[in-house]
């Protein structure tokens, strides 16, 4: 049989079977799996393989087979620096809700978690929440970030979940695919979540990150059908995306905006910091990128924040 995992304990999983019945199954010896190393072997989104067996009284899948999976995320464990942990696999798109303020979501942080979108291979939504409260020059400052990413090419919506403001434009977004909702405790994820489906309740946003740290190998996600045919993945404790391992010249790769530049650049290997005839820095000269994701791509590429000094 196959099905799709919902859930993990860490030595129990719950299956859906594509017919549409959970089967609860474990995983029997040792298999090889193909790709990256990880604490956890199967993951919640994984396809699998299982077939069902009798132990006692019990009817129990045993999983034999994962199926390659379309991207995953991961998270390091923060004493365990080696080891990685798959939150989730198979995600068909996350949506990154955004607040200007309570909580405050700063374009580095944006940036930064577009970046590791990309390198994972999964679309990322940016939802600019709390539409309601902002003043006017707030509803400025939106605006310039909404047309500075659609320019960029990433779907943007405003949105007041409170209020269900656009939540359908959301809804319609999701039918079909995995979710998964990220951004800083308290833009409005939980609330967000709640306009979408009465009653189902996430766990992300119970836990701190503080106690994350005691947690790192106790938190699953859990994968949820809702009622428009769409599902979503619930990463409790987990904020974002967990760190990737990137070089540094491999992070130009992930700004979209980079792509076609990049070419033009004298040196192939051009880190578009001091370089010269760097078509990066000519395109910022003449505000084609914004200062703003490069300011970002800097950071992260010398991993310091305050290198690079605006003229
Ligand atoms: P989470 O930590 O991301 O799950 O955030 P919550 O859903 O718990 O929301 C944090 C706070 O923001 C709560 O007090 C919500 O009522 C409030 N909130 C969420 N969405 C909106 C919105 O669209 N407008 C306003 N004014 N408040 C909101
Ligand atoms: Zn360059």
């Amino acid at each position: 049989m196959r099905g799709t995992v919902y859930k993990s304990t860490g030595s129990w999983y719950t299956v859906k079977s594509d017919e549409g019945a959970f089967y609860e199954c474990r995983i029997k010896g040792k298999f090889r799996i193909k790709g990256i190393k990880s604490t956890n072997p199967v993951a919640v989104g994984d396809h699998v393989i299982f077939d069902l067996e009798k132990i006692g009284d019990e009817t129990v899948g045993i999983i034999s087979e994962i199926e390659e999976r379309k991207n995953y995320i991961i998270r390091k464990s923060v004493k365990l620096s080696k080891q990685t942990h798959i939150i989730a696999a198979n995600l068909d798109q996350v949506f990154l809700l955004i607040t200007l303020n309570n909580p405050t979501t700063f374009t580095s942080f944006i940036d930064r978690f577009l970046v590791t979108a990309e390198a994972y291979d999964i679309p990322v939504v940016l939802l600019f929440n709390k539409m309601d409260v902002y003043d006017e020059d707030e509803m400025v400052e939106v605006d310039y970030l909404i047309d500075l990413y659609r320019e960029i090419g990433y779907h943007c919506i405003q949105i007041a979940a409170k209020e269900g403001v656009n939540v359908d434009q959301v809804k319609e977004l999701m039918i079909g695919k995995i979710s998964m909702f990220s951004g800083h405790s308290g833009v409005g994820k939980s609330t967000l979540v709640n306009a979408l489906e009465a009653g189902l309740e996430l766990k992300t946003a119970e836990i701190s990150e503080q106690h994350l740290q005691g947690l790192h190998t106790t938190t699953f996600a859990e994968m949820y059908d809702l009622s428009f045919d769409a599902r979503i993945i619930d990463t409790p404790g987990i904020k974002g995306f967990g760190i990737v391992d990137m070089e540094k010249d491999e992070i130009g790769g992930y700004f979209p905006e980079f792509f076609e530049l990049k070419a033009q650049c004298k040196f192939n290997n051009c880190l578009h910091l001091d370089e010269p005839k760097c078509a990066i820095k000519a395109a910022l000269e003449e505000e084609k990128i914004s200062w703003s994701r490069y300011r970002s791509y800097v950071q992260m590429v010398t991993g310091e924040d305050e290198v690079y000094r605006e003229r």
